[in-house]
């Protein structure tokens, strides 16, 4: 009989954010896989509990990932963790998963933290529908073109975004999505917990600044533009993006290409309508 791969989210800030059936796993299993050990060990140590660890990151998932099926196909049970939240969740966890569910290793998940759901829950910005993007692209070209992709979907956006570019997020939103209403939710669960509504604009200036772009951060955005704005988000899309590729040092007929690409159409379309745009 194969082990059990158990996936335990754990605390995002706050230790007393784990549930009573985590704790008893992570007791209870043979191996307990974690991002970072010395990181997970504060946890366990601070509950007392003194399973094995192995590290189990983006640098060897791989052979990680043979290894620890290796160990449930000989019976043992394994749980995997990430630093904070839900392990898969931007985080690694979706290879031994993906893997353990093939091989028909039974796979449980414990249910607990995870900073999207928080952050929306808090946010005060329709749950009925929202859409989880992940990690926005670093560079501004790239982060402008998926913006683009997401401007039509109707439901509350949701972004992981590091402190020193959520300024820059906010303002491309704003240009590529139209002025929304937004949700800056930072450092969840700990001390300085603190969760800012306002226009994408209104944010984007607040957060210029380096002292109050600190932490960890979850963005989250409306689906449509205000009222009085609904079509500022219609035009200059392939204008905002063909300028963005620019900044980013390509000449305008490979700007114009990318921007063609990203958004699924032919070049003449692109150029076509970015004349249109322009002459607006
Ligand atoms: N697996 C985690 C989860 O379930 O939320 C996410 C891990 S991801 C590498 C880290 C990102 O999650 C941070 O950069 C931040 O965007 C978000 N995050 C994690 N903890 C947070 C917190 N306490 N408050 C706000 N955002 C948080």
């Amino acid at each position: 009989m194969p082990g059990t791969l158990y996936v335990v989210a754990t605390p995002i800030g706050n230790l007393e954010d784990i549930t009573h059936r985590a704790l008893r796993v992570l007791r209870e299993v043979d191996l307990i896989a974690c991002e970072d050990t010395r990181h997970t060990r504060k946890l366990l140590n601070h509950y007392g509990i003194k399973t094995k660890v192995t590290s189990y990151h983006d640098h060897n998932e791989r052979e990680r990932t043979v290894e620890l099926l290796q160990a449930l196909a000989s019976g043992r049970n394994v749980a995997i963790v990430s630093d904070a939240g839900t392990p898969s969740i931007s985080d690694p966890g979706f290879r031994l998963v993906s893997d353990a569910g093939a091989q028909g290793i039974p796979v449980v998940a414990l249910p607990g933290p995870t900073a999207l759901i928080a952050a929306l829950v808090a946010s005060g910005l329709p749950t009925d529908e929202f859409f989880f993007a992940g990690f926005l692209p670093a560079r501004s070209g790239e982060r402008r073109a998926r913006l683009t992709k997401l401007r039509e979907l109707p439901a509350t956006l949701i972004f992981y975004e590091a402190p020193h570019r959520i300024a820059a997020a906010l303002r491309d939103a704003r240009e590529i999505l139209g002025e929304r209403k937004a949700v800056v939710a930072r450092e969840l669960t700990k001390i300085h917990e603190e969760i800012a509504r306002g226009r994408l604009s209104e944010l984007a200036e607040q957060f210029g600044s380096d002292e109050r772009a600190r932490g960890e951060i979850v963005l989250l955005i409306d689906r449509t533009p205000m009222e009085s704005e609904k079509d500022v988000g219609e035009v200059r899309t392939i204008a905002t993006l063909v300028a963005g590729f620019e900044e980013e040092g390509l000449d305008h007929r490979a700007a114009l290409k990318k921007a063609a690409r990203e958004l699924g159409l032919s070049r003449d379309e692109a150029y076509r309508r970015l004349v249109a745009e322009r002459g607006n």
